[in-house]
């Protein structure tokens, strides 16, 4: 069980910030991946109760705050709202990204 002083605690020190991999952004009609796109500057992806925050690769604007772990996703791109960079959370992903395009 997590109290609410201690989710406080977590995200005052043990806050982690993770750069995600920039990776192409696919084509509309390419189905192996789904994009998906904020609606506004500033708005976030997804927001928890953990100390990770994951950061666009190329610019650092934070896409999901909160995260307790870095779970991978296959064949999800999340565009930043502020450089329009694809990011994806690891390596493998990428490397199939570019082999797509
Ligand atoms: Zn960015």
């Amino acid at each position: 069980m997590e109290f609410a002083f201690e989710t406080e605690r977590v995200h005052k020190m043990r806050r982690r910030h993770v750069r995600l991999t920039v990776a192409a952004i696919p084509g509309a009609d390419d189905e192996r991946f789904c994009v998906f796109h904020t609606p506004l500057l500033g708005s976030l992806y997804l927001e928890g109760q953990g100390h990770l925050d994951d950061d666009c690769g190329r610019c650092g604007t934070t896409l999901m705050r909160g995260m307790r772990s870095i779970t991978g996703v296959s064949g999800v791109v999340f565009i930043c709202p502020s450089c329009h960079c694809g990011n994806i959370t690891s390596a493998v992903r990428r490397e199939a990204l570019d082999a797509a395009s």
